[in-house]
């Protein structure tokens, strides 16, 4: 009888689908190039440290984890799983020196 119960749970769940987004989550289909490109929109010809960085995408994007934010993966010194847009037109930072960056 347990079975039929939790049963009867999963089939009423499935008929009743959550489907509206919240902001939140409407946030999180956002890439990462994304996150960056809006929250260093206003800081354009700016030089910042990483750490500054950092912060003002977490300022803009509160859910978004800190150590997915990777500015080297946006800038000319990219690793292996670099941004795509690094080396086009869509490139988000010149490497100046170590950890800071020239936002373009
Ligand atoms: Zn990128």
């Amino acid at each position: 009888m347990q079975t039929v119960t939790v049963n009867q749970n999963l089939i009423q769940s499935l008929k009743s689908p959550k489907q509206r987004l919240s902001p939140t989550q409407d946030r999180k289909k956002l890439t990462h190039h994304e996150m960056l490109l809006v929250a260093l929109h206003s800081y354009k010809g700016q030089i910042l440290s990483a750490t500054e960085i950092k912060n003002i995408v977490i300022a803009k994007f509160p859910e978004v984890k800190v150590r997915c934010i990777l500015p080297n993966d946006h800038s000319d010194i990219g690793n292996l799983r670099a941004c795509s847009c690094v080396g086009t037109d869509r490139q988000l930072l010149v490497n100046v020196e170590r950890a800071t960056y020239h936002i373009l």
